[in-house]
């Protein structure tokens, strides 16, 4: 089961978009010098299962996108419960982010979401927003992704 810590309005996760960041907890990326340490602890925070539709009844007027800030322990079934959640964001009209921390590709279960961010926080390469980063956000456009990373940079 996923569990969240709380969730921010932000302009700067998705470029274009008013995101919805809901942050996931049981974050096992072990990253050097992680951001938000209390994200790496398991079964933290509140079920996401029990807040969702209120979340996004809440916010839905305020955000365009929902961003789900980590992807819980790396399980199937966290996998499973977070495309259910996309499936809800996606019959209120709004769009669905994922903040993978992970060096991996898109994967299957990532299919579903309108944007990913891909790639391990290397205190060496930055953030998205440095020129140097080796982490990528790609948009859905059909049935392509697209790397958008460089938007960053216009900010
Ligand atoms: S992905 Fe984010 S929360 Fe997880 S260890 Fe890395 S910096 Fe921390």
């Amino acid at each position: 089961m996923l569990y969240y810590t709380e969730v921010d309005l932000s302009y700067y996760e998705i470029p274009g978009e008013r995101t919805l960041n809901i942050y996931i907890s049981g974050c096992q990326n072990n990253c050097e010098d992680c951001h938000y340490i209390e994200l790496q602890r398991i079964d933290y925070g509140n079920p996401v299962k029990a807040y969702i539709e209120n979340i996004i009844e809440l916010y839905r007027r305020h955000a365009t996108c929902i961003c789900f800030m980590g992807e819980g322990k790396g399980e199937e079934a966290d996998y499973a419960e977070m495309c259910e959640y996309v499936s809800i964001i996606h019959r209120v009209s709004m769009k669905a982010a994922l903040y993978c921390g992970r060096d991996t590709i898109i994967e299957s279960w990532m299919q579903r979401f309108d944007y990913v961010k891909l790639g391990k926080y290397y205190p060496d390469k930055g953030p998205l927003t440095n020129r140097n980063t080796n982490q990528k956000l790609y948009m859905k456009n059909g049935c392509d992704w697209t790397d958008i990373t460089e938007r960053f940079l216009e900010y």
